[in-house]
Order: structure tokens, then sequence, then C-alpha cells
């Protein structure tokens, strides 16, 4: 019986690995060691009880009575908090899904990392912040990394029984996001609201609004930079509202293999898991007739800063990746909080870059993942100040 872990099990990429999860067998076919959450204890205890998971954590200390309440008599164990959470990492699973999202979710990747088993990624923060860090622990532990962002698991079966010194080039699909039609001079004033009506996917409120301002799709160019150490000219993204194709590889021959199908997560997360075999999954079959015409446009570089950004940060590597990502999610608080528009929030990534290649060697590489830490935590600090200047 294959052990498994979920760690942001109560959010939608952890909604959906609980829901394959039981549909294959539950805890018939899983023994499941540990699944961790945040608020919402009661969807956590649930699922604990349906999996019969070993120990449920919530990474909020105040609901730990409440957990505890909920799991009465279950015989699961319950703990809280961040180090808890780190500490269910070093049970050790067969298979482990990182879901939790920001970078709350690297140090549970990278303890879970150490037992050489399976971890499918669907944190894309860990790659972007701790890229070669994560790389190296991976080889060293003769873990193997699965991705789990639409994206990546596309070029990653599209890279099935291939040589990367063949590919050319990877082509990364964006739907382009809620506000992708919106006419330029009207985006500074879109609300979180507007930004959350994403057309395609259903996903969680941080990532949704990520993907209007393209910030979703900058840490993606990052994370196919790390994951396949491809070079970032290699790396191209165009837009494709219908996301149909998850993305694409082309070969030095001139060959482009396409990954298809439903815009749902439960495909690259099943993929993940049953790895190298595919099984049969619930999701939608495509209707390519129904569907007519797929069609693609370039995206406009001054709508969306942050895939320039993303251009810089790869020249830069090292530490600005973490800087980067540290800037977007403090910039993203202030934005769901009313306190930035739109966008000014990558106005305020881009005064935390050129503010911290002042006080740190954003250039060079981590050596440890406190390194990644400290230039996270400076960063969000910095950010802070740069979004109170901004505020409007
Ligand atoms: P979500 O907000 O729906 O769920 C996040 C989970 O993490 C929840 O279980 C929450 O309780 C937990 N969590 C939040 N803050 C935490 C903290 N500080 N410490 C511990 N746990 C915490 O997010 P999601 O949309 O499921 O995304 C999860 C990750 O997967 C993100 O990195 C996201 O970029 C990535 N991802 C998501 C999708 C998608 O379709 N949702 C697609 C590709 C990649
Ligand atoms: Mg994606």
């Amino acid at each position: 019986m294959r052990s498994v872990s979920v760690f942001g099990a109560t959010g939608s990429i952890g909604e959906s690995t609980f829901d394959l999860l039981m549909r294959d067998g539950g805890p018939e076919a899983y023994r499941c060691v540990a699944l961790t959450g945040g608020q919402n204890v009661v969807r956590l205890a649930e699922m604990a009880q349906a999996l019969r998971a070993e120990v449920a954590v919530t990474a909020d200390e105040a609901r730990l009575p409440a957990l505890r309440e909920a799991l009465a008599g279950t015989g699961i164990e319950c703990a809280a908090g961040t180090t808890a959470i780190a500490e269910a990492a070093d049970r050790p699973a067969d298979w482990v899904m990182s879901a939790i999202v920001g970078a709350a979710g690297l140090t549970p990747g990278f303890r879970a990392l150490r037992h050489g088993g399976k971890l499918a990624l669907a944190n894309k923060e860990t790659l972007v912040t701790a890229g070669q860090l994560l790389m190296a622990e991976a080889a060293r532990c003769e873990a193997t990394i699965l991705p789990v962002d639409s994206e990546h698991s596309a070029i990653f079966q599209a890279l099935v029984g291939e040589d990367m010194a063949a590919v050319e080039r990877i082509i990364l699909t964006a739907s382009g996001g809620a506000l992708r039609d919106w006419p330029l001079d009207r985006l500074a004033s879109a609300t979180m609201a507007e930004a959350l009506a994403h057309p395609n996917w259903s996903m969680g409120a941080r990532i949704t609004i990520d993907s209007a301002s393209m910030f979703n799709k900058a840490l993606e160019v990052i994370e196919t930079r790390e994951f396949f150490e491809i070079e970032p000219d290699k790396i191209e993204v165009i837009i494709h509202p219908e996301s149909i194709i998850h993305s694409m590889v082309g070969f030095r021959d001139g060959a482009v293999m396409a990954h298809l199908g439903a815009p749902d997560m439960r495909h690259p997360i099943g993929y993940a898991l049953n790895w190298p075999q595919r099984q049969s999954l619930p999701v939608a079959r495509l209707d390519l007739a129904a569907l007519g015409a797929l069609t693609f446009r370039a995206p406009d570089l001054n709508r969306f800063p942050a895939l320039r950004l993303a251009r810089e940060v790869m020249a830069l590597r090292g530490l600005s990746g973490a800087v980067f990502n540290a800037a977007k999610e403090v910039a993203l608080d202030h934005f769901i909080a009313g306190s930035l528009g739109f966008m000014q929030m990558a106005a305020v990534v881009e005064a935390t870059l050129s503010r911290l290649a002042g006080e740190i060697a954003l250039t060079s590489a981590a050596s440890t993942l406190d390194d990644v830490l400290a230039a996270d935590h400076l960063a969000r600090i910095r950010a802070a100040e740069a979004a109170a200047t901004l505020r409007k």
C-alpha cells in the first residue's frame, strides 16, 4: 500500500487531490500519513477521517482546540502551527503533494524530499525562490519531483523519451486571466472581484488574481527555467484564451509537441499520482469539433509588466527569485486589502528588486534554505515600505 501526505489539503489543489485519492479507493488503497490545512479545520477533519490519516495539522494554532474537537475519539493525532507542519513532512511518505500556497510551502517541501520519495509539486514558489537548491537536494536524496502546475506537467509529458539537447524552445500558454480583454487604461482601477472572475480555471483566490496580473505566468516562466534547466531565451509565453493547449515543446527539427486537455487540475495531479503509468482519470474528454477553433496572441508587456520582471529575475538568478516572490506576495496582500491598485503590484515588486540590489548580493546563489528565507524576510519588509509609499 502506498503512503501519501497532502500539504494544503483544504485548498483547491488539495481538494482535487483528495477527490482522486478517494475515487481510487481512499483508505483501502492508500495509507494516509499527514494532511494539513489552514482555518477550515472542519473540512480538514472530514478529510482526515475519510482517509484515516495518522495526523491532521492546521497552520493556525488558535484552531487547534476546534480541530481536536472535530477529531475526538477517532485516534487521529492533531497538531498546529508552522513547526508542526514541517514536522509532519518529516514523517516518511511515498508520495507527497506540496499544495500550500506561497513561500509557506518551502520548508515542508524541502523536508519531504529528504525521504527520497516522490514530491508532487504544485507549490511553484518552491522552484521560483529556491530552484537550484531544490533540484540539488532532490538529486542528493534520490527523490523525484513531479510537476503539478498544468503547464509544467504538459511540458514534462511532451518530453517523455526526448533528449533535452534537442529542445529548441518551450512555449508556455497563458489564458490571459480575467482582465485580458480590458482596455489598458482601465486596468489600474480593476477590483479584486473583477480580477477573480477567471474565464477557464477554478483555483484558489491568490493564484486567480496572479493570473489576471500575469504574475502567475511570470512565476511559471522562472519555474520552467529552474525545473527543466533551460536557458531563459528559449522560454516563450503565448496567450491562448481557450486554455486547451496546456503548453508546448519545440524541437530542433521544427516539430512542436503540444499537450491538450480540458482545464481540470485533476489531470496533472493524477498524472503525478500515477506516474510513470497512466490511469483512467475523471476529467472531461475534449470535443474538438465542438471547440471549433483554438486561438493565440502575443502578450503585451505594457499590460503585463510581471513578464518583463521575470526576465530580469532569470538574468539575475541567485536570490532574486525569492525577492521577486516575496514582494509579489506582499503586493498581492495589499491589493486584496484594497490598499494597492492592480497595476501598482508590479511597481512594488520592481521597487523591491531595485532596492534590494543595493543591500544584498542578489545574484549570489543560496547555499542553504535559510539564505532563501532571509532574502524572503528582507524583501517582505522592503515591499511593505514600497507599498506604503505607493498607497493609493
Ligand atoms: P488555495 O488557497 O486554494 O489553498 C492553499 C492551501 O494552503 C490551503 O489548504 C490553506 O489552508 C493552506 N495554507 C495557506 N496559507 C498557509 C500557511 N501560511 N501555512 C500553511 N498552510 C497554508 O491554493 P491553491 O489554488 O490550491 O494553490 C496551492 C498551490 O498550488 C499554489 O502554490 C499555487 O500556485 C499552485 N497551483 C495551483 C493551481 C490551481 O489550479 N489552484 C494550479 C497550479 C498551481
Ligand atoms: Mg499553471
